[in-house]
């Protein structure tokens, strides 16, 4: 924990960070850094901008101001390719977005292709590397009309795992499997986690957060109204937004 905040691995910088959609301002004076490793879990209310905050990260929004580096790049400034610092992020939705009219294999490999990144026979390892890390590699050949949500979700775990991202966004993955599935994701999670990956968590599942949360931001009208431990902020919350939240959830 102390060494993953050490000024010098600051992943992702986010100062001052507003975003508006016409008139509503649904980001307001965000500000905080990801430390390389570090898994930060963001909560609160639907509505509260933390789908915004997290499409900022990647610049799937654009942000109205503010500042956001990314290794050091600054991905607001119009030089900067967006695509060469997308490629470094991998990002999982609640939906799972895969297509439908292929395989899972062809799901993976998709991006890689297309950007191509080195030969189709190292793409195709480096599919099934992955599926296997997911516990998915039996089903490479399956559609997703064919599998479990929760399977889905994990390949398409997997596809964001493909192009070797240092960086993993993660908007309420679980939300939408059925509550038997949900342990076989936030395992898979659980394991990125443990490996090192940097991660930035959208959930509702606070057993997560408190495990494997190094930090917790609450969420609430566009602003962060409090950080910490996981543990401390849940199991004693300062603030009165938050403890209101979380009286609804725990
Ligand atoms: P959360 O993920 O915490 O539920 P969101 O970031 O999705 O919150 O949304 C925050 C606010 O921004 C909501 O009021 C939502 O309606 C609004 N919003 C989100 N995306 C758009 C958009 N593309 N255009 C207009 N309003 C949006
Ligand atoms: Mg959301």
């Amino acid at each position: 924990m102390a060494e993953k905040q050490s000024e010098e691995n600051v992943k992702i910088h986010v100062s001052h960070l507003s975003k508006s959609f016409g008139k509503l301002e649904v980001l307001k004076d965000i500000s905080v850094d990801v430390h390389e490793g570090e898994v930060v879990v963001v909560i609160g209310p639907s509505g509260s901008g933390k789908s915004t905050f997290l499409r900022c990260l990647n610049r799937l929004e654009t942000a109205t101001g503010g500042e956001i580096t990314v290794d050091g790049k600054n991905i607001l400034d119009r030089r900067t390719d967006i695509n060469h610092v997308r490629q470094n992020i991998g990002m999982v939705f609640q939906h799972f977005n895969l297509f439908p009219h292929m395989d899972v294999l062809k799901n993976l490999m998709m991006a890689p292709l297309e950007l191509k990144k080195g030969d189709k026979v190292r793409m195709e390892q480096t599919a099934m590397q992955m599926l296997k890390k997911v516990g998915m590699d039996e089903k490479a050949h399956a559609y997703p009309d064919q599998l479990s949500g929760g399977q889905q979700q994990r390949v398409a775990i997997a596809r964001a795992l493909c192009m070797h991202p240092d960086i993993m966004l993660f908007d309420e993955p679980t939300s939408a499997l059925d509550p038997e599935m949900v342990g076989e994701v936030l395992e898979v999670m659980k394991e990125l986690a443990s490996e090192g990956m940097t991660m930035v968590v959208v959930t509702h599942e606070m057993g997560f957060a408190r495990e494997v949360g190094d930090r917790l931001l609450f969420m609430d009208g566009g602003y962060i109204v409090e950080q910490g431990d996981p543990r401390e902020v849940l199991s004693n919350p300062l603030e009165r937004r938050t403890k209101d939240f979380l009286s609804k959830v725990l």
